[in-house]
């Protein structure tokens, strides 16, 4: 399967992840968040206009899963989806290229706090996961598409098997090294309290399950 590179810009950025600058590793699961229910979002207005879609509420939930074993987080949605088109527009390239280019004026400011104030967006996963997998099923089709990639190398895609529309984002969270721990982004409590300081607003409900010791 072939591997494709990413944009140069991207390609910026995704450095800038994967080296992680930033203290602040915690805001992905935020960046993961406000995206899950940005798709959401996205259902619940089609579903004003479009008669042969109904919104029930109860079935649109954001889950946050953790297997310690196995070090694997995974937000999943059951929001609008991507096609493979939008996996490869959307995940492969920066949308917003503008933060990027105020994040290297202002860099040197403060580095630490431009994070905090500007959705990095999907790319902050990286900051804590060696691989970031993201599987999706589009509202209106039948087939499923995986996105991967271990970072700097690029990306691939190829379709799979999902039974639900929606996205799951799958991290294979990084092992610890001598100077960072990452575990802690497997632990229950931790993950609860990220949620609660950034994500309390979320209109959708959060559900968790965190698996091992
Ligand atoms: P932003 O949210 O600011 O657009 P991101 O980097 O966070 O930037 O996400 C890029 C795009 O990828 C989103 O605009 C959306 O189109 C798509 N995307 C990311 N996560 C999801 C998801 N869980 N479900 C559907 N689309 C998603
Ligand atoms: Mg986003």
């Amino acid at each position: 399967m072939a591997v494709k590179e990413f944009k140069a810009e991207s390609k910026r950025l995704l450095d800038m992840m994967i080296h992680s600058i930033y203290t602040q590793k915690e805001i992905f699961l935020r960046e993961l968040i406000s995206n899950s229910s940005d798709a959401i979002d996205k259902i619940y207005y089609k579903a004003l206009t479009d008669e042969n879609l109904v919104f029930d509420k109860d079935s649109y939930f954001v889950k946050v899963t953790a297997d310690k074993a196995s070090r694997i987080l995974t937000i999943t949605d059951t929001g609008i989806g991507m096609t493979p088109e939008d996996l490869e527009n959307n995940l492969g390239v920066i949308a917003k290229s503008g933060s990027l280019a105020f994040k290297k004026e202002n860099e040197s400011k403060d580095g630490h706090d431009i994070i905090g104030q500007f959705g990095v967006g999907f790319y902050s996963a990286f900051m804590v996961a060696d691989v970031v997998t993201v599987i999706s099923k589009p509202l209106g089709s039948d087939v499923a598409y995986k996105w991967e990639s271990m970072g700097a190398d690029g990306y691939t895609i190829e379709p799979c098997e999902k039974d639900s529309v929606g996205t799951e984002v799958i991290l294979k969270i990084k092992e610890n090294t001598e100077e960072e721990s990452y575990d802690e982004f497997l632990e229950e409590y931790r993950l609860k309290s990220i949620i609660k300081k950034y994500s309390d607003f979320i209109r959708y409900p959060i559900k968790m399950d965190v698996a091992g010791k």
